[in-house]
């Protein structure tokens, strides 16, 4: 079976977005992983080929949904 793979590329996961902020700024072609439904495929399509990626999963601060007076 013949399968596409993406380039070479750094993995991070990051316990907190101020970790995160400091991996994404220290990269000049990072890009933040969600889910990787998107971004996988562009990677194995070699349509993207980030230097690093940031999973952003293990970000306690990200979890869930809430709502907030913005006022
Ligand atoms: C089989 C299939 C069916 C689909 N059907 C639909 C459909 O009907 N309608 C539809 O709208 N979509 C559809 N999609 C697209 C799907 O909704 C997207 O793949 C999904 O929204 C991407 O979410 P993700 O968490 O996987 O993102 P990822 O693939 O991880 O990321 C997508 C992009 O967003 C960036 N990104 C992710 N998180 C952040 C962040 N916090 N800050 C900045 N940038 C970020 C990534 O760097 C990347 O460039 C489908 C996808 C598949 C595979």
């Amino acid at each position: 079976m013949w399968f596409l793979l993406p380039r070479n590329f750094d993995y991070y996961a990051p316990a907190s977005l101020k970790e995160a902020a400091a991996v994404l700024k220290s990269h000049s072609d990072a890009r933040v992983l969600a889910g990787g439904q998107s971004l996988l495929p562009m990677m194995k399509l070699r349509l993207a080929s980030p230097d690093a990626i940031v999973d952003i999963s293990r970000i306690r601060e990200l979890h869930g949904i809430r709502q907030e007076d913005l006022v």
